[in-house]
């Protein structure tokens, strides 16, 4: 059984996962030309499958593909932010509700190994890294929530979110929120939901004050800017 070739779909998941990934973790920025031959080469794969990968990300808003231009990494504008961080707290809120003590016992040595990376990049001060380890640990509660469904909202939700905070987040932001993931698994601990769900709100709020999305980045007018004012 083992050996059976994976099925199409098995693969174009595969694909879109490891992209996923790779742009949750901010390897893959924002606007970048995802060149289709490249990751035929890097993920092994064969290009229809590429080609079916890039399209259904097309249809989750983090690739977008245009004519003559080719594939890139979306870069979502301010107001698909705002939504991307009503959508976190919605379903966020939701991975907590299903996660019990047990479950948390259960995961207890995984959570101690993302507490000490996380402490460990913070002390490092590698930006990149940092965000990197903070957006696996919501990623960690999701597969700790044990609900396939909203693993998958949310693994979606962080590769925009990834996209959102290389964007616009605003170089005097302070990075450190590890503390506040360690008073999310105490609540949890201790099977008291609510105060769970209040913190990650709280969490995904301060998140949210530390973008700058009253301007938008990137994008530039060129009409507007060499209008000359009479
Ligand atoms: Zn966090």
């Amino acid at each position: 059984m083992s050996k059976a070739a994976p099925s199409k779909q098995q693969e174009v998941q595969r694909i879109v996962e490891a992209l996923s990934l790779a742009i949750a973790q901010q390897r893959l920025k924002p606007g970048t030309r995802l060149i289709e031959t490249q990751i035929v080469e890097a993920l092994d794969a064969n290009r229809n499958h590429v080609q079916s990968a890039l399209q259904r990300m097309v249809l989750q808003h983090i690739v977008t593909i245009e004519p003559n231009r080719g594939a890139r990494v979306a870069q979502p504008e301010a107001r698909e932010a705002q939504e991307i961080f009503i959508a976190r707290r919605a379903i966020e809120r939701a991975i907590i509700s299903s996660i019990t003590p047990d479950k948390i016992r259960a995961w207890s040595d995984k959570l101690e190994q993302q507490h000490l990376k996380e402490r460990e990049v913070i002390k490092r001060n590698d930006r990149q890294d940092i965000i990197r380890q903070l957006s696996e640990f919501h990623l960690l509660l999701a597969e700790i929530s044990d609900n396939q469904v909203l693993r998958e909202i949310l693994a979606n939700l962080m590769a925009r979110s990834s996209l959102i905070v290389s964007l616009y987040l605003r170089h005097d932001a302070s990075d450190c929120q590890c503390c506040e993931h360690s008073s999310i698994i105490e609540a949890l601990k201790t099977g008291d939901i609510r105060l769970a769900q209040t913190l990650m709100e709280e969490h995904l709020n301060v998140i949210e004050q530390q973008l700058n999305l009253t301007t938008s980045p990137e994008v530039f007018d060129l009409r507007q800017a060499l209008r000359i004012s009479a």
